[in-house]
C-alpha cells in the first residue's frame, strides 16, 4: 500500500493534515504527523493541507517493458489437479 511519505524534520505538529484526511490515516504522534491508517487513497488532501510541505503524495511512473503483467504473481504455478 501506498502511504504518504512524511518529513520528520518539517512537520510541526499542526495536525492539519489530520483533520484534513477523509480516511482517519493520520495522527500527530510525538508532534510528527504519522501514518496510522488501514486505508489511504492517494488523494493528497494532506499534502494540500500542510503549510510546510512535510507531507507528499509522491507519484512513481513506472514504465513496465517487460512482458510480465506485472501483477507480482508467479504464472508459472504448476497446478496438480485431479
Ligand atoms: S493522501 Fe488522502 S487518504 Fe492518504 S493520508 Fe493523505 S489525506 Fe489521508
Ligand atoms: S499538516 Fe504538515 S506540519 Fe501539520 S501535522 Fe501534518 S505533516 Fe505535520
Amino acid at each position: 500500500m501506498n502511504i504518504p511519505e512524511i518529513d520528520k524534520d518539517k512537520c510541526i505538529g499542526c495536525e492539519a493534515c489530520v483533520d484534513a484526511c477523509l480516511r482517519d490515516g493520520l495522527e500527530v504522534v510525538d508532534n510528527v504527523a504519522t501514518f496510522v491508517g488501514e486505508d489511504c487513497t492517494w488523494c493528497g488532501n494532506c499534502e494540500a493541507a500542510c503549510p510546510t510541505g512535510a507531507i507528499t503524495c509522491p507519484y512513481d511512473v513506472i514504465y513496465d517493458t517487460s512482458d510480465e503483467c506485472g501483477c507480482g504473481h508467479d504464472h508459472d504455478h504448476d497446478h496438480d489437479h485431479e
